[in-house]
């Protein structure tokens, strides 16, 4: 019974630790899939987007440094 509420406490603890962590670190957004897609997608940030680095160099080869560079490019 013990080792029960031990998992109970521990799985609370748990959740309230990932709430006050999503709390302190909201979930980056990026704003360019949301226009691309229409809705908001989380889990990553705009400046480390795929899609946004790889059409900003489009038009400025430098832009994003390595990030994103296919090894075609060189
Ligand atoms: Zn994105």
């Amino acid at each position: 019974m013990s080792l029960l509420i031990a998992a109970l406490v521990g799985a609370v603890a748990a959740t309230i630790g990932r709430i006050v962590y999503r709390h302190r670190n909201p979930e980056p957004t990026c704003a360019w899939c949301e226009t691309v897609s229409g809705w908001q997608v989380t889990g990553h940030d705009t400046t480390v987007c795929r899609g946004y680095v790889t059409e900003k160099r489009r038009r400025d080869a430098t832009f994003g440094g390595e990030l994103w560079r296919d090894p075609e490019d060189y």
